[in-house]
C-alpha cells in the first residue's frame, strides 16, 4: 500500500477512537486540553503554576506525554493532582500522544475527581499537530527562545491550535525574536488564533491563561 494510503487509514482510526475519548469526556463533563510545543518551550513549568493557582477552584487532572522519563510527572505530583504517566518509548517509541494512548491510561485515572484535564503532549512540532486525542482545545506554546519563523517551519501546528501561548516573555530583550513578524506570521496561517504572551516563570500574563481555563471549564457549570 503507498505510504500516504497508510497514513490516511491511521489518522482515520485515531479520528474513530478520539470521538469515543470525547464521548467519555462528555459524559463525565470534563474540559479537555492538549498542549503542545517543541522540547523545552516550558509545558511542565506552565502546568505548575496553573495548577497552583487554580486547584481550589478547578479539579484538574493532567496526563504527561514523555517519550521515555516520568519525570514531569513526578513535578505534578507534588500537587496531589491527579496524574498518569504515557511514555511512549514502551508502545514504540513515538513522538506524539494519538487517542488510543489516552484511551488505554483513562482507567487509570478518577475521572469523577476531574473537571478540567490537561494532556502534555510529547515534546515536538510536527506530528502532535496531526492526532485528535477527544481534547476540546489545543493550545501550543512557543518561548522566545526558540525563534519567530516556527510559524513558516511548523504550519499545521499553528493551523490546529485555537491558542498561542508565547512564553518567556521576559527573556524577550536578550533574544533575536521579532514579536510582530511571529504574530503576522502565526494569524496569516490562523486567523482565528488567540494569542496570549506569559511568563511562567516571572507570572506575567498568567492570569489571562487562567481566566481561559476558567471559561472553558464553566462549559459544564
Ligand atoms: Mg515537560
Ligand atoms: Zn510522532
Amino acid at each position: 500500500m503507498p505510504e500516504i494510503k497508510v497514513l490516511t487509514k491511521i489518522l482515520e482510526a485515531n479520528e474513530t477512537i478520539a470521538r469515543e475519548n470525547r464521548k467519555i469526556f462528555n459524559k463525565k463533563k470534563i474540559s479537555v486540553i492538549n498542549l503542545m510545543s517543541g522540547p523545552g518551550a516550558g509545558k511542565t513549568t506552565l502546568l505548575e503554576k496553573t495548577i497552583k493557582e487554580l486547584k481550589d477552584k478547578i479539579k484538574i487532572g493532567v496526563i504527561e506525554g514523555d517519550i521515555s522519563t516520568s519525570m514531569d510527572a513526578e513535578r505534578i505530583k507534588r500537587f496531589n493532582t491527579e496524574v498518569v504517566q504515557i511514555n511512549t518509548e514502551s508502545i514504540g517509541g513515538e513522538c506524539h500522544i494519538d487517542a488510543n494512548m489516552i484511551k488505554n491510561v483513562l482507567p487509570q485515572l478518577n475521572l469523577d475527581k476531574i473537571e478540567l484535564l490537561i494532556i502534555e503532549n510529547v515534546g515536538n512540532l510536527v506530528c502532535p499537530a496531526e492526532f485528535n486525542v477527544g481534547e476540546d482545545k489545543k493550545v501550543m506554546i512557543l518561548s522566545v527562545t526558540e525563534g519567530d519563523d516556527k510559524p513558516l517551519k511548523y504550519p499545521l501546528m499553528f493551523h490546529v491550535c485555537q491558542l498561542l501561548l508565547i512564553n518567556k516573555i521576559d527573556l524577550l530583550p536578550f533574544c533575536d525574536f521579532d514579536l510582530d513578524n511571529l504574530k503576522k506570521n502565526a494569524l496569516r496561517i490562523n486567523p482565528q488564533l488567540e494569542i496570549i504572551k506569559i511568563s511562567a516563570k516571572t507570572g506575567e500574563g498568567l492570569e489571562q491563561w487562567n481566566n481561559w481555563l476558567i471559561n472553558l471549564w464553566k462549559k459544564y457549570k
